[in-house]
């Protein structure tokens, strides 16, 4: 039996979490592949490591030094390192690291540094070697996984009884150090338990599991005691962060279930995440709702636009050429939408965007609503349950909100709803009573 074991931020926050997650590697001898993620918050209002390793980033370009921030960064880990007594000359390491920030100063490069550090750390208080995520984990030209990846990381886990892995980063075509997106952690973890054929991949992180919706927008809300792939990927992408929305797909492969647990309560069974296949929906209607702000929606309406040959590609062209690319496309047959998230909309992007559509395409109408949340309600006994899309539209109209953009898309367990920012908490919540409040 091989579990690989991926511990979040806040299981690396300081001395006593990190005692924590030695506790519970060593009281398992099957737990033998360790990929942690850089310290996150102690307490609320801290700093999370890598937001501030941005921080100096920032520092490094404008002064061409680290200072104050990296003085920031380096008291975290010396101060830990003293208070578990580790035999690990850490002064050292942050002095060449600070040599090396500044001689390659990519944001990429910085941020690696504190998963780079707490794995350094880590492995030390485990007593087992480390692995540099550089040596392992690659990225081709296009910034995808290499496949070289898996051969390299099984020839670097061989023999070894276990090993602390950093996640978060690889090494690019390039030969220089790229990450994954925030929250990447979990696809290292992934990775490796795919690499080291593993029987489970265990997360750790600071929540008994995952919820049915995000807990703090919902209060106590009912635990997912399993989900399917598809089901995470749905709710993970839609802003359940608990889990990055792409750790499933090294996984999926090798059909490895995924088992969210929790640090600082390790007896709580936590949820498994489990192959279409082999999960039972267990009758519920619903699994779960996630959400998230801020998309714009480009509407158009054309009468007869169903007949006219490429009406689609035309306006899908406009979109490539400012490389703009969006998450939902809903449409009908005189109807067609774009929900974007609206942070890939640059300063006047969406004005220049709206004017070439006019002239490509002449609308009939042509509408542009920004400010909105998406709400998604998945699960996969959604397509059994007859009603449940009237029951969601009355909740949300119960709650005097008004919705704004529907989509249900071809992926018959997921059902988004697109209403105004201000109205995202309450939706959410009514939507979660709706469905889980007895
Ligand atoms: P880590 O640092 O361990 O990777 P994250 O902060 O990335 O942890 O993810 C865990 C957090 O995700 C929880 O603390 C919780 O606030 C948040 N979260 C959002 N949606 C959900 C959900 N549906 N279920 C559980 N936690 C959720
Ligand atoms: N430390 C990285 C982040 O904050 C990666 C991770 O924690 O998964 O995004
Ligand atoms: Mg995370």
């Amino acid at each position: 039996m091989i579990k690989v074991c991926k511990f979040g931020g806040t299981s690396m926050a300081d001395g006593n979490t990190m005692l924590r997650v030695k506790a519970i590697v060593e009281g398992d001898p099957a737990r033998r592949y360790i990929v942690v993620s850089a310290p996150g918050k102690r307490y609320g209002g801290d700093e999370k490591v890598t937001d501030l390793l941005y921080a100096v980033h920032e520092e490094v370009a404008e002064s061409g030094h680290v200072g104050e921030r990296y003085e920031r960064v380096r008291a975290r880990f010396s101060g830990v390192a003293r208070e578990l007594g580790l035999s690990l000359d850490i002064e050292g390491i942050l002095d060449e690291t600070a040599k090396e920030i500044e001689a390659e100063n990519t944001p990429d490069f910085v941020a690696s540094r504190g998963e780079y550090l707490s794995a350094r750390m880590m492995a030390a208080l485990l007593g087992v070697p480390f692995v540099d995520a550089r040596d392992v984990v690659k990225f081709d030209a296009e910034g995808r996984l290499d496949e070289r990846t898996y051969p390299l990381l099984r020839e670097a886990l061989k023999g070894k009884r276990r090993a602390v892995v950093a996640g978060f980063y690889g090494e690019g075509a390039d030969g220089k150090i790229r990450t994954f997106s925030r929250g990447g952690s979990d696809i290292s973890g992934a990775v490796v338990a795919r690499a080291a054929g593993a029987d489970v991949y265990e997360n750790w992180t600071d929540v008994s599991g995952f919820m049915a919706c995000d807990p703090r927008i919902v209060e106590n809300p009912v635990l997912i005691r399993s989900l399917s792939y598809k089901e995470l990927r749905e709710l993970s992408y839609m802003g359940a962060n608990v889990l990055h929305s792409e750790s499933i797909f090294p996984v999926r492969e090798a059909n490895i279930p995924i088992r969210i647990k929790n640090t600082f309560r390790p007896e709580d069974e936590g949820t498994l995440i489990l192959p279409t296949s082999r999960y039972t929906f267990g009758g519920r209607t619903v699994t779960g709702i996630a959400g998230k702000k801020n998309f714009t929606v480009i509407f158009i309406e054309k009468s007869l636009m169903n007949a006219e040959v490429g009406f689609a590609y035309r306006v899908l062209a406009l979109l490539v050429k400012h490389n703009i690319t969006f998450e939902h496309m809903p449409s009908g047959i005189d109807t067609m939408s774009f929900v974007i998230d609206s942070s890939v909309l640059g300063h006047g992007v969406l004005e220049q965007l709206c004017e070439e559509i006019r002239e490509e395409v002449h609308p009939g109408v042509l509408r542009v609503f920004d400010n909105i949340s998406l709400i998604a309600v998945v699960g996969h006994g959604m397509s059994r349950a007859v009603g449940t899309a009237s029951r969601i539209f009355r909740a949300i109209a119960d709650a005097g909100v008004n919705v704004r953009m529907i989509d249900q898309g071809s992926s018959e367990i997921n059902v988004i709803v697109g209403v105004d920012n201000e109205n995202y908490e309450r939706t959410l919540r009514a939507v979660y009573n709706e469905f889980f409040r007895e």
